[in-house]
């Protein structure tokens, strides 16, 4: 027997209705690319979604077309992102941190047909346009007297573009499993390759990141959103917030320590999701320009870190200059991206920093709705004991079916289950432990050692910024871990120092056979350590002659 209930479509615009119908007036704070702050509300940013819709009809802009953006976090880029899904074309946000060719071949494998960019990439449009075939048109995101003069073909000025347009629109309603928004992954190994997100993968995800056990996104929250709009659609947050009618703060391109912290003051922010580099740049800013300890007045109260794991320190400078409490997430692009979540148990409430320290460590524990499994090589669902070591398998309605074309081939099983390449174990209350990306592990005689926990107890030492630990050739343990230090700026501590700091905290064999101090460690377009140069640069480092400058 069938059940009596209605079943009306997922769809992003029912998300941006409620936005403008009950919280029309709630702020939209942006850092202009042009410097000065822009308020805005939800009601403006629909008005505006809508007028993009109708002038994306005046390009004769089909349904399922992509639409490609190579922007930061703003307004504009905002009202974009609605106007764009909600009028059933699929959004195409584009990380302009990538190779130019690597950005050529995402916009030209998407086929997207027309580009909206902000100015600072102008230079980047020019060099790219001659080689994208399929582009028809350029939007500049600016007004008319911001224009760049560069030489590409239909080149449009968006706020021109806006003033032609009414802000009536109906939204139309069409099937939920309609595509929404194409992500590509940074593709570390090969080509980038695109994820494509549906409405209702779009809608579940959101209901999601409002559910009190992940993000808690709620109307009473500001958000301060410093994951790129152009990475995983700032891991969705923003669809979850037009759900609510919370009040959104996007820094433009400004991530500085400075700028940061007047806006979690000046904005009243609640909550800032940010990866831990992030972090890390602002307590450093903290530190040099404000008395930490006279901070905690301010209304941050939780912090939201993923992308890489949360070092020891960021969890205790959160807490301790802000009073604010860690939320420890991980997911990927495949899985739009939130899969687990670190907020606490009954049997976590009360307890002191220090006796909750190792559950915020850990990379959060199982949502609803994402299916996470730890598996051995042969495909063996492990033990939930928190000692069992695998990759973690991933399915749910907010994982993918396949990539953008087909890339890869066929990569979740009969099951759906999708290997994530990432290496973890899992506990009884199903929080994960990631230890490493299964190409990133150090085999030591047989025996992992985790480059992840070596590098968290590494940063925690007061003078290291950033640390990187890689897999270097042994010839009696085949691998052994190499320690990579980017030190904080004035600061000394020796080889010697640090392999005693760190041999009282972890089994002797794990202690990194040398210790190489770097003057800055080298990133992905996402942020993380590029280990893969790091590899290439030092996997013979110990082969390599004591003594010898290069040593
Ligand atoms: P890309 O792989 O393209 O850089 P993603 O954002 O999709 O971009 O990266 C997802 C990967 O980031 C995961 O597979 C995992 O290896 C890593 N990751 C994400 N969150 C965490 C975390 N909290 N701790 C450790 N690694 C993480």
């Amino acid at each position: 027997m069938l059940g009596l209930m209605q079943q009306r479509p997922l769809l992003i615009s029912s998300l941006l209705d409620y936005a403008e119908r009950y919280h029309a007036g709630r702020e939209i704070v942006s850092r202009s690319v042009e410097g000065p702050l822009h308020r805005s509300n939800w009601g403006t940013i629909a008005r505006r979604a809508k007028q993009v819709a109708n002038l994306l009809q005046r390009l004769d802009v089909a349904r399922g077309e992509r639409i490609a953006t190579l922007a930061w976090n703003h307004n504009r880029h905002l009202e974009i992102y609605f106007g764009v899904t909600c009028s059933g074309a699929v959004l195409h946000t584009v990380n302009p941190r990538l190779f130019p060719e690597q950005v050529r071949f995402i916009i030209d494998d998407a086929e997207s047909s027309y580009m909206f960019f902000d100015v600072t990439f102008a230079a980047l449009v020019e060099q790219l346009a001659p080689r994208l075939p399929n582009v028809r048109g350029y939007v500049a995101l600016c007004a008319r007297e911001a224009m760049p003069s560069i030489d590409v073909p239909n080149l449009l000025c968006y706020e021109d573009l806006l003033a032609a347009e009414t802000g009536d629109h109906a939204w139309p309603s069409f099937d939920e499993d309609l595509a929404s928004a194409l992500c590509y992954t940074s593709g570390t190994t090969g080509n980038p390759k695109g994820v494509l997100q549906s409405h209702r993968s779009a809608v579940l995800h959101s209901l999601a990141l409002m559910s009190a056990d992940t993000m808690a996104i709620s109307a009473r929250e500001s958000l301060l959103l410093c994951a790129p709009l152009f990475h995983v659609n700032c891991w969705g947050i923003p669809f979850a917030a037009a759900g609510t009618g919370a009040k959104l703060v996007l820094p433009g391109m400004k991530l500085d320590g400075a700028s940061l912290f007047e806006l979690i003051r000046d904005e009243a922010v609640t909550f800032c999701g940010a990866v831990p580099t992030v972090w890390l740049n602002l307590f450093a800013w903290m530190e040099a320009n404000l008395n930490t300890t006279d901070q905690r007045g301010l209304k941050l109260r939780r912090v939201l870190s993923g992308g890489t794991a949360v070092p020891r320190v960021v969890i205790e400078k959160a807490h301790n200059y802000f009073g604010a409490t860690m939320l420890h997430a991980w997911g990927m692009t495949e899985m739009s991206p939130l899969g687990t979540c670190g907020s606490l148990l009954a049997q976590h409430v009360g307890m002191n920093l220090d006796e909750r320290m190792p559950v915020h460590l850990k990379q959060g524990r199982t949502i609803y709705g994402a299916e996470v499994r730890i598996v051995d090589d042969d495909g063996h669902e492990l033990p939930r004991d928190g000692r069992s070591v695998g990759e973690i398998q991933v399915r749910g309605p907010w994982v993918l079916s396949g990539y953008f074309k087909g890339a890869g081939g066929k990569v979740v099983d009969e099951d759906g289950w999708f290997r994530t390449g990432d290496v973890a174990h899992m506990d009884a209350d199903g929080f994960i432990t990631i230890t490493d990306r299964a190409k990133d592990v150090i085999k030591s005689g047989g025996e992992w050692i985790s480059s992840i926990e070596l590098e968290n107890l590494a940063v925690s030492h007061p003078a290291v910024l950033e640390a990187a630990v890689v897999a270097t050739r042994h010839p009696r343990w085949q691998e052994r871990p190499l320690l990579l230090v980017h030190r904080k700026q004035g600061a000394e501590v020796s080889k010697e120092e640090l392999l005693a700091f760190l041999s009282d905290k972890i089994a002797k064999w794990w202690l990194p056979d040398d210790v190489v101090f770097v003057e800055e460690l080298p990133h992905t377009a996402t942020g993380k350590v590029l280990k893969t140069r790091l590899r290439e640069e030092y996997g013979d480092w110990l082969e390599r002659p004591a003594g010898t400058t290069s040593r």
